[in-house]
């Protein structure tokens, strides 16, 4: 039998732009697994961490590796023991990321994505989206969409970008009502759909978004918020927050960032009692001012990707038109210039590679 080959973008080397080769289309050894084919998949900061080998200490691969975790596409072909009433060649599928091992405490809990063992597409031994195949090792991890007639350049960044911030509002959303205000820092992939999720759960509360880009801003006046600040413009941000919130601070602030700058911004910015809900992970460090933490009993948590019911129902909001994704598209030939643009900041929204 001639092996059939496909494109794939991959690391060979850290450091370095993603080489497009050729490798074997993956085939299905266990009966439980699905081959999807490849609709389209977001790129990631979390991308760029791996590509320039940041992260090979805490996420070792096994190099040449193809990576891509936000991945939407269609059943090409299922294994044996594939319930043909849940998936069938030609469904339109979203690709729930953290595989866990399905039966420790975290699994059962219904949150996969902390599994001591849980792996990611792209991001572990797993080879990832950036390729026209890719090989998920259970049905239990695909979400079938059942309006076929959406785009799956919309599904996929609900993998991640548009899943991440969505269960750390839920997390946050019993402060949020009238005459409160929640901030979100960073207008990029996850903030555009942070910002959304803030005013859909926000019940009346002020939405205020916070990025150094006025093009962002205006994204993010476009997706709802109430007031934009350009964090570029320095010392003035902790007077604005004050007029916007009567003088209070945020009650609620998500760091969709996640670098030392923004975990700075967002304790001048909170007010008594309230919470910072940090999911970005651009930093390594941050620093606490210790006496205007304790005074004003300032709460502080991290909050991990989505679950896979959590995703179920991003992909809801999406098919109902109560969320937008604001994307923009690359040919997987041009995967390492739209690399480049999200170093530079310069895609506003999140960037979907189309193989
Ligand atoms: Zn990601
Ligand atoms: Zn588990």
């Amino acid at each position: 039998m001639v092996e059939k080959s496909i494109r794939a973008a991959r690391i060979l080397e850290y450091g370095k732009p993603l080489s497009l080769v050729s490798v074997p289309k993956p085939r299905i050894c266990r009966d439980e697994e699905v081959i999807v084919r490849v609709g389209a998949v977001g790129l990631c900061h979390s991308d760029l961490h791996l590509l320039n080998g940041e992260w090979k200490s805490i996420i070792p691969l096994d190099l040449p590796k193809t990576p891509g975790h936000e991945i939407a596409g269609w059943v090409e072909e299922i294994g044996k023991s594939v319930p043909t009433n849940l998936l069938t060649p030609g469904d339109l599928v979203a690709i729930f990321g953290g595989w866990g091992c399905g039966i420790c405490f975290y699994c059962k809990q219904g949150n996969e994505q902390m599994c001591e063992s849980a792996k990611w597409p792209g991001l572990s031994s797993y080879d990832g989206g950036f390729a026209e195949y890719i090989l998920v090792p259970s049905f239990r991890f695909l979400v079938k969409v059942q309006d076929t007639s959406i785009l799956p350049e919309k599904i996929a960044p609900l993998t991640d970008a548009g899943l991440t911030p969505y269960r750390a509002i839920k997390k946050v959303r019993h402060h949020l009502g009238p005459g409160k205000s929640i901030g979100i820092i960073g207008v990029g992939g996850l903030g555009s759909y942070g910002v959304q999720y803030a005013k859909l759960f926000g019940a009346g509360s002020k939405v205020v978004a916070l990025d150094r880009s006025d093009k962002k801003l205006e994204l993010a006046q476009r997706c709802g918020a109430d007031h934009v600040i350009n964090l570029s413009s320095g010392e003035s941000i902790k007077e604005k927050i004050m007029n916007i919130t009567s003088n209070k601070g945020m009650d609620v602030i998500l760091d969709t960032v996640g670098a030392e700058s923004t975990i700075t911004d967002a304790i001048r910015m909170i007010g008594k009692g309230g919470t910072i809900v940090l999911v970005g992970l651009m930093g390594n460090m941050g620093k606490i001012p210790v006496a205007p933490f304790v005074i004003n009993e300032v709460k502080m948590f991290g909050s991990l990707w989505g679950n896979f019911n959590e995703l179920k129902e991003v992909i809801d909001l999406q098919v109902q038109g109560k969320i937008i994704s604001n994307i923009r598209n690359f040919k997987l030939d041009y995967i390492n210039e739209a690399i480049e643009m999200l170093k530079n900041g310069t895609i506003v929204g999140r960037g979907v590679i189309v193989p």
